[in-house]
């Protein structure tokens, strides 16, 4: 009897099949060539019949060279960290595939000679918010935080207080972050309660600034007081704010949650604030505040290590000058719609065991804690949740007791039918 094995396909011959060299083309030979070697080894433990080869490597081909999945949240956290925090709007994301190659992010057309780089991103932050004297851009908040306390601060003291020494997340501590700048942290006022006063009594010679930390991901309540950006103004030294999210205006939904313009007005020197949170761009560290400082940290050494590439300056832009990226949608949705979609998605399922629920979304993204966005979201049984996790999409929702929430809340519109199909195959 001959062997089978010997009818398995040669990798060469493989590698040579016209729809297979095409998805060399795109996802590189050593990729599709790893896709290969896996089959003909299933093919030999008999997994797979020698004439299914071929079919069995283009099931098998990943859609991009990256291993980057795309996923659908339906988690009902708008801004979730472990999800790449904000997605992009198809605008930003047009400018993104536009700037990809060569571009004049550092050049001016009219004239061919070099332009400031990343001016259309600057130009537009600066007119969303024009009480700022100037603004700049760099690599996140942290790298925001990092450059105040290189310019601003080296070898001398940023005067916070005891109650905004805030974790990040993954053990990163902003007052760490600070000292590793070269800076001295001159805690003030206790975990509860700080006044105008605990501040003045510890400016000095040796102040650098006073940083005002926004509380994003915890909330401090009961026998509580804070000074106010306003009160810090304008007592000799510069005001650094870090808002967190993003928020360049007001927002009616999230009452509590500071934004730029408010700060500045306010009287911050400087105000700090991450790209990708309540904005919904890409990551980056916005700066925004008085011409002269702000100079100052543009022109701090460091900053050149800290800048953005050419990438989050197209999504930056496009995010700022385009349509409502989806972050602010997800957020400003109302309930009636969301439940409109979740019950349109139960009935096409034809699943007994799918139904429509009240859910209770978050802002998440170390934004407005405490704050419940109403939704609506699909039951299903808890054992769709692994299921639709390491589907394609990946799928990501929420388990609660024995069921698997998968919150509309989080769900682009356009994805309803994406989800649906997801959900089918995993039933
Ligand atoms: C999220 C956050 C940061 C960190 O911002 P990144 O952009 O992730 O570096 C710093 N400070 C506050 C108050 C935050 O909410």
């Amino acid at each position: 009897m001959p062997d089978p094995r010997r009818a398995i396909p040669r990798t060469d011959a493989v590698l040579a099949e016209p729809r297979i060299a095409k998805a060399a083309g795109v996802l590189g030979r050593d990729l599709v060539k790893s896709v290969v070697n896996g089959v003909q080894q299933a093919a030999r433990a008999g997994e797979i019949a020698p004439a299914d080869v071929v079919d069995a490597v283009l099931a098998r081909l990943p859609a991009s060279a990256s291993s980057l999945r795309p996923m659908v949240n339906a988690t009902g956290v708008v801004v979730h960290t472990n999800l790449g925090r904000a997605p992009l709007s198809a605008a930003a994301l047009d400018a993104l595939v536009a700037a990809g190659g060569a571009t004049d992010v550092e050049f001016d057309l009219a004239t061919g000679d070099r332009a400031r780089r990343g001016r259309g991103a600057l130009a537009a932050l600066k007119a969303a918010v024009p009480d700022a004297g100037a603004v700049h851009v760099v690599n996140n908040n942290a790298a925001a935080l990092l450059l105040c306390a290189l310019a601003l601060a080296p070898g001398r003291e940023i005067v916070v207080s005891r109650g905004e020494l805030v974790e990040i997340g993954d053990g990163f501590r902003i007052p760490d972050l600070l000292e590793s700048a070269g800076a001295r942290l001159r805690e003030v006022g206790t975990t509860n309660r700080t006044s105008v006063r605990d501040y003045t009594a510890a400016i000095g010679p040796g102040t650098g600034f006073v940083l005002k930390v926004h509380p994003s991901n915890y909330q401090v309540t009961g026998f509580t007081s804070e000074a106010a950006i306003g009160e810090l103004a304008g007592l000799g030294v510069p005001l650094v704010a870090d808002i967190g999210s993003g928020l360049l205006a007001p927002h009616p939904l999230l009452p509590d949650e500071p934004d730029a313009a408010s700060a500045l007005r306010a009287g911050a020197t400087v105000v700090t604030a991450s790209g990708d949170k309540l904005l919904g761009g890409p990551q980056a560290g916005l700066l925004l505040g008085d011409a002269v400082v702000v100079e100052r940290l543009q022109r701090h050494p460091a900053a050149r290590a800290l800048r953005v590439d050419k990438l989050t300056l197209a999504a930056l832009e496009a995010t700022l000058r385009g349509p409502e990226p989806p972050v602010r949608a997800a957020l400003e949705a109302s309930v009636a719609t969301l439940r409109r979609r979740a019950e349109a998605l139960v009935r096409a399922l034809e699943n007994a065991d799918a139904r429509v629920v009240g859910s209770v979304a978050a802002v998440g993204g170390g934004g407005a804690p405490g704050v419940e966005l109403p939704s609506a979201a699909v039951s299903l049984p808890a054992r769709y949740a692994a299921a639709l996790r390491t589907g394609d999409p990946a799928v990501a929702g929420r388990v609660v007791k024995d069921r698997c929430l998968l919150d509309l809340r989080t769900v682009r519109p356009e994805e309803d039918a994406k989800l649906l199909e997801a959900v089918r195959r995993c039933g």
